[in-house]
């Protein structure tokens, strides 16, 4: 074997001397590439969360990726593949080695029979809707945006808003990963694999290990998964008041139309229901939207700025932006009723307008409504016995921005299994669950006070419902200890396969070591202790040479926040909850959904 002593001898401080002979390659009696570089930095999309990994790796092949994971195992370093960056945490944050798949987003295969579709992990989905426009096929189920990686999608249980489908990885068919020992195996929803590693049994863990696998199992590849028919969604939007959608809840709002949801605006009392229904009628033009507007853009941003200067201006600006964009809906008819029809694509998306942290979590659907008035009634200023929140906001307010959206989410019926789920699947089990999404804007890059506070009660509430929060979002109260309680055996099973398929560490990102993986809970506080509590400005982690995590996701405690403070006891409101309904009739009778009896069955059970 003859080797180039300089291969690859640039990168030797960063490695160690075993990169020349790691990265020969016998069969083409040359060198494997390490396409890396220095002095990255790397940015989420909301510009919260940053890191200046130590490397930054672009492979182009697979030979390449085996290559990155041998040394990098040799090296004792930490591997993080990152996607579009588009997860608002500091999932993507690494002081380690970080591999982007930009040079993975071809189309493998197709199979007209079954509509499946292979892709490599780097396609974006906006480059696979046009594939599929292509073929007249379409996605059945999409978030608000198309600009993520098919891989980080999944990778952090990215949902959409419909009662007919689940996860966007609940279409996904078989998908090929990379473990940190080099093999390569491509899993089968079924549990088989190819090669053949494990017992069936293994193979089906390994695939719903996978399915929602933070980063943290082995570098994804590529991934089937199956597409329909195109289709275009015939969609009613409307206007209600809070009320209105409370009240009508099970009979208009939710479970009757195939995509639904709400966006609820806290300081106009009102709401926006929009519906869709899926239709063979072409796309009619698209409505103007005022934001959409250059001067609605900056207007609307620039009034959310004035409040971080002056908070108390939040409810009056909320209300001015709501009537700039609805008022001449409002004026032609009390509900505001426009109709249309757009493409899957279209219907699905909505513009996100500007960064922004988002904090959202799943509820029992049936919640809903008590979560909603329960939440609203604290932004209002209403007195404990209202809303039995332990968080004091009629002197020192603390705002939300709008919308605060609300969806429903709800496998398809052959994907309901609780032993065919993702193990870290953030749907509530067995029942439908209600996305809610608190969003504060960053009105040009400037954060907002009280958002800390905001997320603090939302997070409590959310606690109170058995809310499970979303892998890739902005929430700051939970611990090692809440995510063993919220998934219990499904974790202890996640993490086993991860133990099993990277023994040594390579993907084990610090996201997961903190809140997932096992270990002393002192070792979890000193972790906290660490966190420098930055608001308002972007927090940095630095290389593991500079020394310890500088930052991370921020985290607060409720006896760290000075002006905010607990009321009444901190008993649940579920303990009180026949007195607490008494009162609540009394003193809000319009609110009907006061009715609703929390124990019976949830009312969308079988859809
Ligand atoms: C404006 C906006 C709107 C959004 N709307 C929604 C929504 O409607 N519904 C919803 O559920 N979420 C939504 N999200 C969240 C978003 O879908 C997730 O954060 C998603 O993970 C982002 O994909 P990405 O490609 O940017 O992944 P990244 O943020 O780059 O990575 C996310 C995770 O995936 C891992 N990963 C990426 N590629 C691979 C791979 N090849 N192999 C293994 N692991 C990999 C990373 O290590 C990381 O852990 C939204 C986010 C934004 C910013």
């Amino acid at each position: 074997m003859v080797f180039n002593p300089n291969a690859h001898s640039r990168w030797v401080s960063y490695t160690t001397d075993d990169i020349a002979e790691l990265s020969y390659d016998p069969a083409s009696t040359t060198h494997i590439p390490f396409r890396a570089s220095l002095n990255h930095f790397h940015r989420n999309w909301a510009h919260i969360h940053s890191s200046r990994p130590q490397l930054f790796l672009r492979p182009q092949s697979l030979e390449e990726l085996q290559f990155i994971i041998k040394l990098a195992g040799k090296c004792r370093k930490k591997v993080t593949v990152v996607g579009s960056s588009h997860s608002p945490n500091a999932l993507t944050c690494t002081p380690g080695w970080m591999v982007s798949l930009d040079d993975f987003q071809d189309v493998l295969k197709v199979n007209e029979d079954s509509n499946e579709i292979t892709v490599q992990a780097g396609i974006r989905l906006y480059q696979i809707h046009r594939v599929l426009e292509g073929l007249g096929w379409a996605m059945p189920n999409l978030g608000t945006i198309s600009e993520q990686s098919i891989s980080g999608a999944i990778s952090t249980a990215s949902h959409g808003s419909s009662l007919h489908h689940g996860l966007i990885s609940d279409d996904i068919t078989a998908l090929t990963i990379l473990l940190s020992n080099g093999d390569h195996i491509k899993c089968f929803r079924d549990g088989t694999t190819e090669p053949k590693l494990f017992d069936e049994e293994d193979g089906l863990s390994l695939f719903r290990a996978a399915l929602v696998s933070l980063g943290a199992l082995g570098i994804i590849t590529s991934v089937t998964f199956k597409a329909q028919k195109s289709f275009n969604l015939a969609w009613t939007q409307s206007l209600h008041p809070h009320t209105e959608i409370i009240t009508h809840w099970n009979s208009r709002i939710f479970g009757v139309a195939e995509y639904e949801r709400v966006w609820w605006y806290p300081y106009t009392g009102k709401a926006l229901h929009w519906s869709a229904t899926p239709t063979d009628l072409p796309p009619t033009p698209a409505p103007a939207k005022w934001f959409d507007t250059t001067i609605g853009y900056h207007l609307n941003q620039i009034m959310l700025l004035a409040t971080v200067y002056i908070p108390s201006l939040t409810p009056l600006a909320e209300k001015a932006m709501f009537y700039m964009q609805y008022g001449r809906q409002l004026h032609s008819s009390p509900d505001g009723i426009t109709t249309g029809v757009s493409t899957s694509v279209d219907g699905m998306s909505m513009n996100c307008l500007y960064r922004q942290y988002v904090n959202e979590w799943s509820i029992p659907l049936h919640q809903g409504p008590e979560f909603l008035h329960r939440l609203q009634s604290w932004l209002n200023g209403k007195p404990y016995d209202i809303h039995k929140i332990p968080f004091d906001n009629t002197t020192s307010k603390v705002y939300a921005h709008s919308p605060i959206e609300v969806r429903p989410s709800f496998p398809a019926q052959g994907n309901r299994s609780a032993e065919l789920r993702p193990y870290l699947d953030t749907h509530q089990k067995d029942v439908p669950s209600l996305y809610i999404n608190a969003t504060i804007f960053r009105p040009y890059g400037k954060d907002i006070p009280g958002r800390g506070k905001l997320y603090e009660v939302f997070e409590w509430l959310m606690k109170e419902y058995g809310g499970k929060p979303h892998w890739a979002k902005n929430w700051s109260t939970m611990s090692r200890r809440d995510f063993r309680s919220i998934y219990g055996q499904e974790l202890e099973k996640w993490l086993e396969v991860r133990r099993r398929v990277d023994g040594e560490g390579v993907f084990l990102n610090d996201f997961v070591k903190e809140y997932l993986e096992d270990g002393e809970d002192e070792e979890l506080e000193e972790a906290e202790s660490m966190f420098e509590k930055k608001e308002g400005a972007e927090t940095v982690v630095e290389t593991a040479a500079k020394g310890k995590w500088k930052g991370k996701q921020p985290m607060r405690r409720l006896s760290e926040e000075s002006d905010i403070t607990m009321t009444g006891s901190s008993a649940s409101f579920h303990g009180s909850l026949a007195g607490s309904y008494e009162h609540l009739r009394a003193s809000e009778a319009e609110m009907s959904f006061l009715e609703v009896d929390r124990d019976s069955p949830p009312p969308f059970a079988v859809l």
